[in-house]
């Protein structure tokens, strides 16, 4: 079959490298110029910093399987086994409910794992998905969907798969003319809501570098500092100091200014006031950073069976890196035995 997915980060990645190994052909459509979505690394002062993802962790043996791979090929590397812990009122080397565990992060930021990953398919990227059109089983057109690109092309193919927020799957969804087919699959992702966070990004010129790896933060406005200078063993202090939802309700409005003086503010009560003494910034807005209620399937289906459409992600199932995952490759597993003798 000829396979179009829309949206390169790591469930669209998964699935396309492994329907391609079973012989489909297939495309991946990503609006940005960038591949990875949420695993998203900025260069500063020649210094690849995580402001999406900064490190995960393994659950099941089928990502165990994937990450000891990338390990060997040198994308990804082990990084920490325990992070310090701010209470709110002090900065202690592990958390009450710490239980030591192998997280991992990228080699060299973990969006190379997305680049790394594509080399398996066909990448266009800076292809905005703006609408689908069914066209069924109408047998004077060779393919059942219409991919309709925002630069007015149309990419032609048998299958869809979308790997997208769920509030992207809904907009694309809504352009399908086949309206009652898609109408239950739209229901359920209509619901689906997400929390937002600002990562500020910042390099320091400071000589001493932070002891600690990571630091896993309660009663604060802050959620997560990564020092990513640990990752990269730079000579220089970066940091990725990730905000908690409710901060970034009460501030989304406020320029970028104004946050990044809130959260250097925040941060220097855990860290200390050298923190706010950087030398270059980046702030990045997280508007979807994490669904709050995900639907309890791997994937959806639209039951269709001469056009075949999926929805993946990591609002199926959970809201991890590892949820993402498993739903690609879950969605993979089940089109590789159903459509094992569809010839292109
Ligand atoms: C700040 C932050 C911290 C996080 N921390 C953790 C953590 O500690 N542990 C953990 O496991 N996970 C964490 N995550 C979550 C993890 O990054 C995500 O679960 C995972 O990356 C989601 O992958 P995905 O495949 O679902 O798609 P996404 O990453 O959401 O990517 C979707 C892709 O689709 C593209 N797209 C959307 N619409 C269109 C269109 N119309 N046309 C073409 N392309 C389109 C987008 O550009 C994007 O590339 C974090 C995320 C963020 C942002």
């Amino acid at each position: 079959m000829v396979i179009g997915i829309i949206g390169a980060s790591i469930s669209g990645l998964i699935a396309g490298k492994r329907l391609a190994e079973a012989g489909h052909d297939v495309t991946i459509i990503e609006k940005s110029r960038s591949l990875g979505g949420r695993l998203k690394t900025v260069k500063l002062d020649d210094l690849n910093l995580d402001v999406g993802l900064t490190h995960f962790d393994v659950n099941t043996n089928t990502f165990g399987s994937f990450v000891k791979k990338q390990e060997e090929e040198g994308a990804v590397q082990k990084w920490a086994k325990e992070f310090n812990y701010y209470d709110g009122t002090k900065l202690l080397d592990v958390g009450p409910n710490s239980d030591s565990h192998q997280y991992y992060t990228g080699t060299n930021g973990l969006q190379s794992l997305a680049e790394s990953m594509s080399r398996w398919v066909d990448i266009k990227s800076e292809e905005k998905a703006g609408g689908l059109t069914y066209i069924g089983p109408d047998r004077s057109k060779k393919r059942s969907w219409m991919i309709n690109l925002t630069d007015i092309s149309v990419f032609e193919c048998d299958a869809v798969i979308i790997a997208t927020s769920a509030v992207d799957a809904y907009g694309l969804l809504q352009t399908v003319q086949n309206k009652t087919e898609s109408r239950r699959i739209i229901r359920h992702i209509d619901e689906v809501r997400y929390d937002g966070c600002f990562s500020l990004a910042a390099t320091y010129n400071k000589q001493e570098l932070p002891d600690w790896k990571g630091i896993e933060c309660e009663n604060s406005a802050i959620k997560w500092i990564s020092n990513e200078s640990s990752k990269l063993n730079a000579d220089q202090a970066a940091l990725v100091i990730q905000s908690t939802p409710a901060f970034y309700r009460e501030h989304a409005h406020k320029s970028d200014d104004e946050i990044k003086e809130l959260i250097f503010e925040e941060a220097s009560d855990i860290v200390g006031s050298w923190v706010h003494h950087s030398k270059s910034t980046y702030l990045q807005n997280w508007k979807y950073f994490k669904a709050k209620n995900p639907i309890n399937e791997y994937f959806m289906e639209l039951e269709l069976d001469d056009a075949p459409l999926a929805l993946i992600g990591d609002y199926l199932g959970g809201f991890s890196l590892e949820n993402a995952f498993v739903s690609g490759y879950n969605l993979s597993e089940y089109w590789k035995k159903k459509y094992t003798e569809v010839t292109v």
